[in-house]
């Protein structure tokens, strides 16, 4: 059997050992340059690779292509495949085909790294021997190839679903559908959302589905298809049946006959998108036998994850977050929401056909002003100039002196928040790359 992998980074390189160990007959293809760390990888397991291009006769003789997420249905070599008829599957639909470990997976529009990241530590917490993968840390494949875990945790994007076709998880969570990415499906939100529910497709009855029931896209296409599984919805609206809830200052989690609760000012994380979150964990870990005390004390010791509502420092008592991930409106929405001191608020990036209505009502109640950081802040200025005051908003290009006009407005008692709505490639190479820079220029103030 001829295995190609087209990608070499994280998820193809993963893949590429795994079926080197599985005794595939197996060649990696990119048409970029591969990382240094990368190719050591392959050299070091005798796997064939190129880089710089694709060989056609090397790469359409495939039985089986694994492609990874990054890489569009647009992409020439992956038209050629598809016109050809060669089944092309996802890093994750491979490595579960070797893989008898129990899988909680997540997906979602908002939320997943909070989630996976509280749910692994929960089930560390809990002594269970737990990989964690998908698109955090090393591969889900590489952990297939050269580890044994009893669990895994998978953050799953939807790129990484649309390739998934017998991949069953034992408990799916989608954390909430809110429109993003639209530019890879064709710009139609109904595409992106079945991508998503993906996940649930091969769930068996004894499998779980834990999903937000305040999300009207979620509510919506459920009650479009049928699912086998136990239904776990989550809300901070309503009562539910199996599931979680809030009551008064409570969550209460019901799992199959038992019941608990779990305080709010116990969480660790705050904000209103982190009880969603905390709620999906604790339902996860209830749903995998963990008990009702090692549950609790996880969600009151869990330590804040970099770039995501992240306390920097507070220089002459002004608050400095950083929220460099909220690439979206929706993730900035919650990251205003939660906000209970006067905001000065750092946005801008790439836009990627945003809509800034709705954080109007936000912006008029929690924000004093507002600094630009992006080459085109065009849009920003016609959405919040006329709320915040002309006085009031200014343009930055860089991390530097966005702190420092941030620092100019701020007042002592006073937060500044980077929760930039958009993604970070005007100025930056990644979110991570905006969010360092900012911590760096706060230390420098
Ligand atoms: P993802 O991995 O899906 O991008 P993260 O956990 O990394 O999600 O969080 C991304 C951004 O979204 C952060 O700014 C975070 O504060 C915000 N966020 C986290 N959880 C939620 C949620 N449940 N709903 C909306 N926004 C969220």
């Amino acid at each position: 059997m001829r295995m190609v992998v087209l990608g070499g980074a994280e998820s193809g390189v993963g893949a590429a050992v795994l079926a080197k160990v599985q005794g595939f007959d197996v060649f990696l293809s990119d048409n970029g340059k591969i990382k240094e760390e990368y190719a050591d990888t392959l050299r070091k397991w005798d796997i064939p690779f190129e880089e710089g291009g694709h060989t056609k006769d090397l790469v359409l003789n495939a039985d089986e292509v694994v492609k990874s997420p990054g890489i569009p249905e647009t992409a020439p070599m992956v038209m050629e495949l598809r016109a050809k008829g060669t089944h092309i599957i996802s890093e994750i639909e491979f490595a579960s085909r070797y893989d008898n470990a129990k899988k909680i997976c997540i997906t979602g529009s908002n939320g997943k790294t909070t989630t996976t990241s509280i749910i692994f530590y929960l089930l560390q917490q809990a002594g269970l021997n737990v990989g964690l993968g998908g698109n955090i840390g090393k591969s889900y494949a590489m952990q297939v190839a050269t580890e044994k875990h009893d669990y895994y945790v998978l953050e799953i994007s939807s790129f990484q679903l649309d390739g998934c076709y017998d991949f069953r998880p034992d408990i799916a969570i989608i954390t909430n559908i809110t429109p993003d990415h639209l530019d890879r499906y064709e710009y139609n939100l109904e595409n992106y959302v079945k991508s998503k529910f993906r996940l649930i497709r091969n769930l068996r009855p004894e499998d779980c589905f834990i999903f937000d029931s305040d999300d009207a896209i979620t509510i919506d296409h459920l009650s479009k298809i049928v699912t086998k599984a136990k239904l776990l919805p989550f809300s901070q609206e309503k009562k539910v049946g199996q599931g979680a809830y809030l009551e008064g200052e409570k969550i209460i989690v019901k799992y199959e006959r038992s019941e608990s609760e779990i305080y709010l000012r116990e969480l660790a994380l705050g904000g209103k998108h982190n009880i969603y979150n905390s709620m999906a964990a604790a339902l996860a870990a209830k749903a995998s036998g963990i008990d009702d005390a090692v549950i609790r004390n996880s969600l009151m010791t869990f330590a804040p994850i970099e770039h995501r509502l992240e306390k920097v420092l507070s220089v002459k008592d002004v608050l400095y977050i950083n929220d460099s991930k909220a690439t979206n409106v929706d993730a900035a929405w919650y990251a205003l929401e939660c906000q209970t001191r006067p905001v000065v608020w750092i946005v801008g990036g790439t836009d990627k056909g945003n809509d800034y209505s709705v954080l109007t009502d936000l912006v008029k109640t929690k924000v004093k002003a507002i600094v630009c950081m992006g080459k085109d802040n065009r849009k920003f200025h016609e959405a919040f100039e006329s709320i915040v005051g002309k006085e009031n908003m200014t343009d930055t290009l860089s991390a530097e002196d966005a702190v420092k006009a941030s620092a100019r407005y701020a007042s002592a008692g006073d937060v500044v928040l980077l929760s930039p709505c958009c993604a970070s490639f005007d100025l930056f190479t990644c979110y991570e790359d905006r969010g360092r820079q900012f911590k760096e220029a706060v230390r420098h103030l």
